[in-house]
This record gives C-alpha cells, structure tokens and sequence, in this order.
C-alpha cells in the first residue's frame, strides 16, 4: 500500500531528530507555538513519508504553508482517514465496506477536493 502518511513512529523519530522545533523560527510546545511534523518536499510534489523528508512547523508556519498550497487541513485529515478506513476493509476482506469508503473517495475526486492525496483502489 503506497504510504501517504508520517506513522506514529516516524513522527516521534522526526520529533526527536529537531527537538521538536519549527524549522522556520525555532519556537515548538514549550513556547506554545504548537510542534506538526510536516514533509519538507510536500506530498503533491512527490514528498514521501520517510524520516528524511521530516520536518516540524510550528502552528503559525503550519498554516501558512496550507494556505500557500491551498490545502484544507479539515477535509486533508478526513480524505487521509478514509483511504485509511478502505485499506482497512481491504485488509479485513470487507467487500461491503470498501464499497462504501471507495464511494465517499469518488466524492471527493467528483468535487475536487484533496486532489493532491493520491488514492489507488
Ligand atoms: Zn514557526
């Protein structure tokens, strides 16, 4: 399965790696600046979800790079989820369920919304 995401653990190497610190200005958790890891070359060009294209922003910055590539956040978690939840199905022989998650993907490509997240049957 293509891995479109950061797992807990990789988050929690790359975490480490930076010292939780934005990149951009330094500040992390104990500033209350907030601390995401975020991929240094983004997924819609191409970034994979390796260590090395780790990185951590600060909220303030977070935002901002998902207003420059014109991402919502919102709807970016919950099209993640849901290719989760049919990788899920799939795993799991749910033929019913796969169904069902591979509809609510087509909604969003019907929509075009999170075109950047790759989804692959
Ligand atoms: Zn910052």
């Amino acid at each position: 399965m293509l891995r479109i995401e950061f797992s807990d653990k990789q988050k929690q190497k790359i975490r480490k790696i930076h010292n939780a610190r934005c990149v951009l200005c330094g500040l992390g958790e104990k500033e209350g600046a907030g601390s995401h890891v975020a991929s240094r070359v983004p997924r819609q060009d191409g970034g994979e979800a390796v260590i090395s294209n780790g990185q951590i922003l600060c909220t303030k910055h977070k935002n901002a790079r998902f207003d420059a590539e014109k991402i919502d956040p919102k709807t970016d978690s919950g099209k993640n989820f849901i290719i989760s939840m049919h990788g899920l199905a799939k795993d799991k022989k749910s033929e019913h369920y796969q169904e069902f998650f591979a509809k609510l993907l087509k909604v969003y490509k019907a929509h075009n919304i999170d075109k950047h997240i790759a989804w692959k049957k």
